[in-house]
């Protein structure tokens, strides 16, 4: 069990793009589905990796940096990029004052198709 944690661990240090359960299942079959999760989880609750979700809900886990971000995410492909944007982050606490108590976070997700999806078609 540890062995296989160690693995799972190594694995994920090494991809650099966004990344479904299921990719991680084929890449390390050996690795039971429960552990993926568990480990997933952790990486998630400490802040080592993103959890974003498909619109159908289907989660994509990529690691980032650690600053405040937003993801870009295409429906088609599952890729998951990095977005800041100032003037988003303005909009959002212009707000503030008309919400009923103070805001501690905030999440937003901006689904696309890309361009090497728009490409494929
Ligand atoms: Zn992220
Ligand atoms: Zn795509
Ligand atoms: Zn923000």
């Amino acid at each position: 069990m540890t062995g296989q944690r160690a693995l799972l661990a190594q694995h994920l240090q090494s991809k650099r793009s966004a990344f479904s359960v299921e990719q991680i299942r084929t890449d390390l079959p050996s690795v039971g589905r429960a552990t993926i999760y568990r480990t997933l989880k952790i990486l998630v609750d400490s802040g080592a990796l993103c959890k974003t979700q498909l619109p159908d809900g289907s989660p994509r886990y990529k690691r980032d940096d650690p600053a405040h971000h937003h993801h870009v995410v295409c429906t088609r492909c599952g890729n998951v990029e990095e977005f800041r944007h100032e003037s988003v982050e303005q909009t959002l606490s212009s707000i503030e004052s008309d919400l009923p108590g103070v805001m501690v976070g905030h999440r937003l997700e901006i689904f696309i198709i890309c361009e090497k999806c728009l490409k494929a078609t």
